[in-house]
């Protein structure tokens, strides 16, 4: 049995139970015998029962975005507009198995044809700062394209995933094709990794485990998607809106409590426009409203647990330009903060925070600034703010990242492809490609005699 907390006020929320390594063999084996009819579902019924799914998942919207409230710590605003991604991602891959196209190549003597054929049964293990999404980003291609899902939730965070296993079933999707498996990684998620019958795992997470996940996988060539950490820049330069700049940058790294893979958490300045820019900063930083998170006003809800909470507080050793405010008493509540480094050696320059920290340092020009953005083994994201579009175009390209957003700080659309370069992952997400990550090329040549 498994204690799951609420953040917000540190009490038992629900007791769960956790499957053993015989119960996650006896799931995998259940989605293996599902996979040989899923696989064979007619393209057009299996779009539709995609539909149907996504259909479900909204009528239960406000269930789901109070179950993530509570279990999270998520904002209001943060937990509905999760429910919709997994809404609109399910939607999006609905239309995809009617769209598996392969290409018919010219050869002499017959005819070449390719299919894109599903896998089997695909291990999607999650972490706790996004569970909905990420899980949907995984599970919703991986069905379309004809494959059966195993979905290892993070302990924290397990309960949102298991509705969605109820929701799939309400929702006609076959008994066996969609499986949440709630418990620990070490148990379940390694069991992905060495089961044979488990042929791809999708895991996001920490770039330390993602890379003992790509080792073992190597044992069986395992496919494998990952999504790891990120150190994230934001770039402005002197020429910028810096105004809006200053007013938007508390978002890029303080939403979802600076959980999130994407964070800006470096924050690079053109030195002539830094006393500005840091004027406009605090006020922004100071108006962040961190509160209970089930008010539709709160813009930051606390960390996940004493653990993150813990390992946050270790970055506060560097020099402290201001910070905004947050509640007192239970939950793992911290205020945002932002830091100046004396050098890009510091720990909150360098290492994924995953936390309401921020690091700020200035720079000469373009040339310096894209040195100091690559100077990390991470690559995920990233915005440049400037109002010269060559220059937006030239630090664009030469920003080794998977996600860049000029004047402005968005980096994940469902229909547009996300991940990482270096250290950040492997592979792409979402976006037109993804299905080609959850099927196998066959070529067949078939003869005129
Ligand atoms: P983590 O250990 O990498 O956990 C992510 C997922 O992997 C969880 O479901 C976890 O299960 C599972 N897992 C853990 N060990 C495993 C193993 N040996 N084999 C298979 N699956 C395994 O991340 P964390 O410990 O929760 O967080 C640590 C740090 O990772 C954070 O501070 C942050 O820097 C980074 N992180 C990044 C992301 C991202 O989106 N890129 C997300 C979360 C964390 P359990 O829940 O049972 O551990
Ligand atoms: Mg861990």
């Amino acid at each position: 049995m498994y204690d799951v907390i609420n953040p917000a006020t540190e009490k038992l929320f629900k007791t769960i139970e956790h499957l053993d390594l015989a119960g996650t063999d006896a799931v995998i084996a259940k989605a293996e015998m599902a996979f040989d009819s899923w696989r064979h579902v007619a393209p057009g019924d299996r779009g539709k029962m995609l539909r149907r799914f996504a259909e479900v998942v909204a009528e239960h919207k406000e269930e789901l975005a109070q179950l993530e409230i509570a279990n999270s710590g998520h904002t209001r605003g943060n937990a509905l507009w999760e429910v919709d991604n997994v809404v609109n991602v399910l939607t999006y891959y609905s239309a995809a198995p009617e769209r598996l196209f392969g290409r018919q190549i010219p050869v002499p003597g017959g005819i070449d044809v390719t299919f894109k054929e599903p896998l089997g049964v695909i291990g999607v293990i999650v972490p706790w700062n996004f569970p909905m999404p990420i899980a949907g980003w995984g599970f919703a291609p991986a069905l379309a394209a004809g494959n059966t899902v195993v979905l290892k939730p993070a302990e924290y965070t397990p309960l949102t995933a298991m509705k969605l296993g109820e929701l799939a079933l309400i929702a006609g999707i076959p008994e066996g094709v969609f499986n949440v498996l709630p418990g620990k990684g070490s148990v379940i998620g390694a069991r992905f990794v060495t089961h044979p019958a488990v042929r791809k795992v999708v895991f996001t997470g920490s770039t330390e485990v993602g890379k003992s996940i790509m080792a073992g996988c190597a044992d069986q060539v395992k496919r494998v998607t990952l999504e790891l950490g990120g150190k994230s820049s934001n770039i402005i330069f002197a020429d910028a809106d810096i105004a809006k700049a200053a007013a938007t940058a508390p978002g890029s790294v303080f939403d979802n409590a600076g959980q999130d893979c994407c964070a800006r958490s470096r924050i690079l300045i053109q030195k002539s426009a830094f006393d500005k820019f840091m004027e406009h900063f605090e006020v922004a930083v100071k108006k962040f409203r961190v509160e209970d998170p089930s008010l539709a006003t709160a813009d930051m809800g606390p960390l996940i647990s004493k653990k993150q909470f813990d390992s946050v507080q270790t970055f506060l050793d560097e020099p402290v330009a201001f910070t905004g405010s947050a509640p007192s008493g239970d939950g793992y509540w911290m205020a945002p903060t932002v830091l100046l480094p004396k050098n890009t050696q510091a720990r909150s320059w360098r290492e994924e925070v995953f936390g309401p920290v921020v690091s700020v340092m200035t720079f000469e020009d373009e040339a310096e600034a894209i040195a100091m953005a690559n100077d990390s083994e991470y690559g995920l994201s990233g915005s440049i703010w400037t109002r010269d579009v060559g220059r937006a175009l030239r630090v664009s390209r030469a920003i080794e990242t998977g996600n860049l957003s000029v004047n402005s700080h968005s980096s994940v659309r469902f229909w547009t492809p996300f991940g990482g370069f270096k250290q950040s992952g492997l592979g792409r997400e979402l976006g037109p490609d993804a299905l080609d990550s959850f099927t196998e090329v066959k070529n067949v040549f078939i003869s005129n005699d």
